[in-house]
This record gives structure tokens, sequence and C-alpha cells, in this order.
């Protein structure tokens, strides 16, 4: 008899049959739970992906439906004539004019504009202790922004009509030019750098830019546009809708805007294939796992049937015979484990006497292995 040595396996279930449990790696069905927690991401990030490309796709659809005005001399009759002297949501493509006073840059000379932000970033190197690697982080210290009361006029100097911007900084797209730039390295020294290393922080320098949103900068808005009181005014629009004020044009706006929903789109739909194939995925292990589940108990029934069968024939009372009794003679001990079915359900000898392919008695799965039991 071909035991094989090394295998231990040493207990055996409460009707001592069987010791799968022992032999295979998950039998229960159940999912575990790095599958719930990947269901469970994947899930909710479909669901923000989803939000985030719906209101996207609103604003799209809203720019897109968007009334586009022209400033010419008529806008100020237009709007007079429109019910409640205002359009909820237009589209304005014009040139930035100063109101009265205008802001200089304070670095570049003759460059007046009616926006000037001013951005101080510190950029360090950190160590990341996962990567091994020293990262680039950059953190604003300072910024502040200064405004100017300032309009939109006509491309066309003869037109002195103009719209005057309101809240100009609620813009969601407020684009700035940047008119000047500059790195101030950190001086270092040895004792500073050997501080660094310990410390895992290594300043490199502050960052210092200028943006300025300039006089004659051709810009489009999109918003509220009002007539009040001989004033034509630009104002961020009613609550869902978004304030524009960008330098790209009308169109490249629509396409920007577009990409991004594009963007959120495909996400959505990864991380929805992530979720739907993670859950079909459990699903179908609990099904299976069912089915075989099934399976083995009406083999295990047509196994007693038999066994029934077989003491009617060999005249044996059912309660003279042990439960750890050989289940072919009824007499001798179990003392193999047939494998890859893990049954145990045989003595050597009867194994022994099993015509060839041998087979399970209990499952009639092909025995590749057998392996000796070990009563302790
Ligand atoms: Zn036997
Ligand atoms: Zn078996």
């Amino acid at each position: 008899m071909n035991f094989e040595p090394g295998s231990d396996i040493r207990s055996v279930d409460s009707d001592g049959t069987s010791v799968k449990s022992d032999l295979r790696m998950d039998t229960s069905g159940k999912p575990s739970t790095a599958q719930i927690v990947v269901l469970a991401t994947s899930s909710a990030l479909t669901a923000l992906f989803y939000s985030i490309y719906r209101s996207r796709a609103t604003t799209v659809a809203r720019l897109k439906e968007a009334k586009k005005v022209s400033i010419d001399q008529d806008l100020k009759t237009l709007l007079s004539e429109t019910p409640g002297r205002c359009v909820p949501y237009a589209v304005i493509e014009g040139v930035v004019r100063s109101v009265k006073e205008t802001l200089g840059s304070q670095f570049v000379e003759n460059c007046r504009g009616v926006i000037e932000r001013l951005t101080l970033k510190e950029e360090k190197m950190v160590w990341n202790r996962t990567t091994h690697l020293w990262n680039n982080t950059e953190k604003i210290i300072h910024q502040r922004t200064n405004t100017v009361p300032f309009a939109l006029g006509s491309h066309d100097d003869d037109i002195t009509t103009t719209i005057r911007v309101i809240r100009p900084l609620d813009a969601a797209e407020l684009d700035l030019e940047t008119t000047y730039e500059n790195f101030h390295p950190t001086v270092q020294s040895l004792s500073n750098v050997i501080g660094h290393f310990i410390s895992g922080e290594r300043p490199k320098g502050i960052h210092e830019t200028e943006e300025m949103l300039r006089l004659g900068d051709s810009i489009t808005g999109v918003g509220e546009l009002v007539l009040d009181n001989n004033l034509i005014k630009l104002q961020p629009p009613k609550q869902g809708f978004q304030y524009f004020l960008t330098r790209l044009d009308y169109d490249s706006l629509l396409r920007k805007q577009g990409n991004s929903v594009r963007l959120w789109r495909i996400l959505t739909v990864l991380f929805g294939v992530a979720a739907c194939s993670t859950l079909i995925y459990i699903l179908w292990r609990r099904y299976s796992h069912r089915r075989q589940n099934k399976k083995e108990r009406s083999m295990m029934e047509e196994f007693k049937e038999r066994q029934k069968k077989r003491m009617r024939e060999l005249n044996i009372e059912e309660n003279n015979v042990s439960p750890t009794s050989c289940t072919v003679c009824l007499s001798r001990e179990k003392s193999c484990v047939f494998l890859e079915c893990g049954h145990v359900c045989a003595c050597a000898q009867c194994y022994d006497a099993l015509p060839e392919p041998k087979k399970c008695p209990i499952c009639r799965a092909a025995i590749d292995r057998v392996v000796p039991l070990y009563n302790s």
C-alpha cells in the first residue's frame, strides 16, 4: 500500500468520515473581509464619481443653453424690455476695461490690471518612509488678492456700452496671467543638511508668483446679467448655475468642461464595472458553495443507503457498528484519508481491495493519494 509520508492529518470531524475542512483552504462560501472592503470601496467611489459626473454634465448642459449676449449700443434697451430686466444665464465675451483706478504690477513696469494675486509657496523635499524616496511638496504660505472694480467692454472702441463685473473672485474658472515668477532657494549649511536628514524634511526654497488680470485682456464671462439703475451688471448666477470668468473663449471653455465630464464618466464606468464584478464574484462563490454542499449531502445519503443495505446483507445490527469502523468491511478501524476528496472511510486492507482505478466509496472521486490516519 502506498501511504504517503509527511502528511499529518489528525482531526476527524463529528461523524468520523471527513477531514475536508482541514484540507481545503476556504469552503465557507462567505465573502472574505478583503472582498467586502473592495466591494464597499468601489461602490462608494462609483457613487461619488457619478455625482461629480452628474453635476459637471449639468454645468455643461446649462453652459450650452446660456444666452449669448454681445456688447453693443442696444444692450440697455434690450435688457429694459426683458422681464425682470435680467438674463438669468448669459455668455459675454469682452475686453477688460477699468472703471476708476487700476492696479500696477509690483514687478513689471507699465503692467496695469484689475486683479492682482501674490502667492508665496514653500517648496520642500519630504522623505517617504514607505518608498524610501524624497518627494517634492508645495505649501502656500501666503496669498493676497487685490481687486478694483472693472467692466467688460466691446472689442470695438466706438461702442461705449460696458458691463460691470460683480464679485469676480466667486468665479469657478478665474485663470489669471502669470506676470512675475521667482524662486528664492534656501541657503544650506552643513549642520542644516544633517538636521534635515534626521528630521526627514529638506526645504528647497520659496516660490513667489504674481498673477494678474490685465487691462485689455479678452475674457469670457458667464453669469446673471441685470440692468440695475442704468448700470449693466454681470454677477454670480442663481444656485445651481456656475459663474465663469475666463481668458478662454466660449468654445474652448465648453470643450474644457466637456473633457472633464468625459473623465468623470470614464472613472464612474471603471469603478462601476469593478463593483459589479466583485459582487458577481461573491454571489457566484456563494452559489457554487451551496451547489457543492447539496451534492455532498445527496452523496452522503446515497452512501448511507448503500451501507444499510450492506448491513442487512451481512446481518449486522446498526447499533453494533462503531462510528469509527471501516465503512466497507464494517469491522476494522478506519485508518486512511483519501485525497483529494478528504474522506476518512476505510481501512488500509479495504483500500487495497478496491478495484482499479480506485475511487472513494463515499463520493466516487478518483483517489490520487492516500495518507495514513493517526488517531491521537
Ligand atoms: Zn475495511
Ligand atoms: Zn470521497
